[in-house]
């Protein structure tokens, strides 16, 4: 794949440009003139050099009321007399929207709206730019021509840069009246909340970090030209070596990504790239406003990439940007230092990335648009940062500094909160560090019923910074390894060596707890970028799992042969993904069967013992489990899988997934039987779903004679300290009772059940 940044590089247009108009913008604000003389100055100047008749700017007021504040062809009568709703016109259509409009008949538009004292009568072609900062919208930018035409695209790119320009003029209050500017000040800080999608529990509050960095602080332009492309050359020499020294020390998750950190590199040394941000530095922009504007550029012309390799690209040229702005800003170049307790707030985030911030210890995160399943949400919940996403609109309205409290559990955010909510928030705080110290109290004890009986409680993990939870929970194993994240977040199949090393750090980091270590459950929809094949039309249901792994053994015997190096002598567990028929279960382990005699053949001992497990996630294997007992020397039920396939509702789709209760006693009973007859084919069963997070769930398992639960680290206290409040026996019944008399959830029953018995519920 040949491809550089330099071939979608910014490409110097016919004169005048945007490059003289910048130049132009900077002699206007550098001028010492009354703020409407400069307004009326820069309308001037945009008319000119776009071509056009008419060039207007529209100010946002706290009221939502958008005024003309200057104009270059209308009636100058009209200034500051023509003002609208956001719901008027096409002016109001842009602001609402947040959207340019481009049109070459502008009366034919449904929203356009007749303004007589304005003159505006001749004029057809409208191109309308939102004027946006902090993700508010501050005002529009209107140009107009009577040729119906509209706009071509070389002049929209211009008129946009000089919305950019002018988003961060206004904001900065240099275009406007003192009362002006204060009301734009206002407008940007409002209090804002939201609900997003929550991820990782747990509350946090402190000042806003946007992994964007912001332009506010710096210049729009250079005082001195000369001088500013030496601090741009300088940035960049420091961001170049930052780049080296990362390759040199191979800071990554699982130390085997050098080839993605060269390939970083060659971006970091690309003439296209360092050529365009010279080219701006000497039109006049500062060297920040310059970074902003190539990173936006590439943004655009990488969006229209259909290669998802090449778009991945995107997020290392993002990541440059960002390191070339924090090294002009001051900072060293690579490390990500940020205040303690910061929150970070991005659209996404890579994983790599994530890790690089919380050496400096972040206190939350606040994500647009990250699902929980996906890697930045495994790396914090692997660091126990609290998160919500889905909330776009905050993240925004959000400047670096303010003020923002979350809360993981319900996907509450309030940015700029007001004092009322401080003080919920410090509240909130105050509970869950008080149960956290309870949970520490019982790390060491067993979790075990009032009455007696036991259950294994075990950890689910999938990173190496997932170990360090088994000492601090307590947890005596780790009930699920999902392996396929190192294949998922690497950029290429790991080696051999590569898995046998990470194998073998996980269970040094385990001091001797088992490991089931569950062989990786790839294909289908977890794919890495990495692999290619066609899309599936049900990707659950599709080539996935132990469904990919017999018809790739290479993969799967490579896989066994690290973890049976890896272990040594010590003992090894091995969990089956996806089993459909006893079968393949059958095959999987002759496949086993083969790397174990070529071990003891080439290498020397195998591990002391060697178990290996099924998971049952699909009902033909569900209905089998006494079968898959007598095969497997113990069960785990993937839940996650199991419910969508019973209730015939994907997990990731939003719509059907939460539309079912897992604690239906449909479900129930099904687990039920599950249970029994896998117990009575002489394994131990165990639950390894998410939903056995959810206290509720973990009663009804409980009830229905589970042996083992494996969950997220973070509900292992929560979950014990329940559990030893119960009364196994009594449970067992009153369950038993309410799964015979039907209904769509138990969940409402189970609630009244467990205060009856004074249960120790877990705050949500
Ligand atoms: C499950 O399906 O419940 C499970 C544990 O596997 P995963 O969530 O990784 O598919
Ligand atoms: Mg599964």
């Amino acid at each position: 794949m040949s491809w550089t940044p330099g071939d979608t590089g910014f490409t110097p247009r016919g004169a005048p440009g945007p490059r003289t108009l910048i130049r132009r913008l900077r002699e206007i604000m550098a001028a010492e003139t009354a703020p409407q003389a400069r307004l009326d100055a820069l309308v001037k100047s945009i008319a000119t050099n776009i071509v056009a008749d008419v060039c207007s700017i529209y100010v946002r007021r706290t009221d939502d009321v958008l005024e003309l504040f200057a104009t270059e062809g209308l009636n100058p009568e009209a200034v500051h007399a023509t003002r609208m709703t956001m719901s008027e016109g096409l002016v109001g259509w842009v602001a609402r929207h947040r959207q340019m409009i481009n049109l070459s008949d502008a009366k034919a538009h449904e929203a356009f709206s007749y303004r007589a004292e304005t003159g505006e009568d001749p004029y057809n072609s409208f191109l309308g730019i939102p004027i946006i900062r902090s993700g508010q919208v501050l005002g529009v930018l209107v140009i107009q021509s009577v040729a119906q035409k509209g706009f071509s695209e070389d002049e929209v790119d211009g008129a946009q840069t000089v919305a950019t320009v002018l988003a961060e003029i206004v904001s900065g209050g240099e275009l406007l009246e003192e009362q002006d500017a204060q009301d734009v000040e206002a407008l940007l800080h409002k209090p804002e909340h939201a609900v997003g999608t929550p991820i990782v529990p747990g509350v946090a509050m402190g000042k806003v970090v946007l992994r964007e960095p912001e332009a506010k602080a710096h210049p729009t332009f250079a005082k001195d030209v000369a001088a500013e492309r030496l601090r741009l050359a300088d940035a960049i020499a420091s961001v170049q070596k930052s780049v080296d020294d990362m390759i040199a020390a191979d800071r990554s998750l699982f130390g085997a990504s050098k080839e993605v950190l060269e390939v970083f590199r060659l971006f970091a040394y690309d003439k296209g790239w360092v050529r365009r941000l010279e080219e701006k530095v000497l039109a006049g922009l500062s060297a920040e406003t310059a970074v902003e504007q190539v990173q936006e550029e590439n943004r655009k012309r990488m969006q229209r990439v259909s290669d998802p390799y090449l778009r991945e690209r995107l997020h290392d040229l993002d990541d440059l940007s960002r390191r070339l702005m924090r090294t002009l800003g001051g900072e060293a170049g690579d490390g990500i230092a940020v205040p303690a307790g910061a929150i970070l707030l991005a659209d996404s985030l890579g994983p790599v990335e994530l890790l690089e911030y919380s050496a400096s210890a972040l206190g939350g995160l606040v994500l647009g648009d990250v699902s929980a399943t996906s890697h930045a949400a495994i790396v914090a919940r692997a660091l126990e940062l609290p998160m919500v996403s889905g909330v776009r609109e905050i993240i925004e309205k959000a400047a670096t500094g303010d003020e923002i409290a979350l809360d993981g559990a319900t996907g509450e955010v309030h940015l700029r909160p007001p004092g009322t909510v401080i003080t919920a928030f410090e509240d909130k705080a105050q509970l869950r560090s008080r149960a956290l110290a309870r949970y520490d109290a019982l790390k060491d004890e067993p979790a075990v019923t009032k009455d007696g009986v036991a259950v294994d409680l075990q950890m689910n993990a999938g990173l190496l910074l997932d170990m360090a939870h088994l000492e601090e929970t307590g947890a005596k194993s780790v009930g699920l390894f999902r392996t396929e994240l190192q294949f998922l977040l690497g950029r290429s199949l790991p080696s051999k060596a590569d898995q046998e090393a990470f194998y073998a750090q996980v269970l040094d980091a385990a001091e001797g707890r088992p490991v089931y270590f569950r062989t990786a459950d790839i294909g289908s929809d977890k794919r890495a970028n990495y692999m290619r094949g066609p899309r599936e039309a049900n990707p659950a249901m599709g080539w996935r799992g132990l469904r990919m792994s017999l018809d790739r053994p290479g993969l799967m015997r490579t896989q066994i042969r690290a973890l049976i190096a890896a272990a040594g002598t010590r003992p090894l567990h091995i969990m089956l993904p996806l089993v459909t028929t006893v079968e393949e279960v059958r095959l999987a382990k002759a496949e086993i069967q083969k790397e174990m005699d070529r071990h003891e053949k080439h290498v020397g001992p195998l591990p002391e013992d060697i178990q290996i497990g099924v998971m049952i996630e699909i009902p033909s294997a569900a209905w089998d489990a006494r079968a898959m007992a007598a095969e497997a020397d113990f069960l785990s039920i993937g839940g996650n899988d199991l419910a969508q396939f019973f209730f015939a509702a994907d997990r990731e789709t939003d719509e059907v997934s939460s539309r079912y209760d897992p604690l239906s006693p449909t479900f129930l009973s099904f687990l039920e039987r599950i249970i029994r007859e896998g117990q009575q084919g002489g394994a131990k069963v165990g639950y390894c779903g998410e939903q056995a997070a959810d206290p509720l769930m973990t009663l009804s398992l409980l009830a229905l004679g589970i042996d083992r639960l494996s969950v997220a680290a973070s509900a292992i206290g929560p979950l014990k300290e329940m559990i030893r409040s119960v009364s196994f026996h009594e449970l067992r019944d009153a369950l038993a009772g309410m799964i015979t008399k039907g209904g769509t959830s138990l969940r409402e029953d189970l609630i009244i059940y467990a205060r009856q018995a004074g249960i120790v519920l877990p705050m949500g």
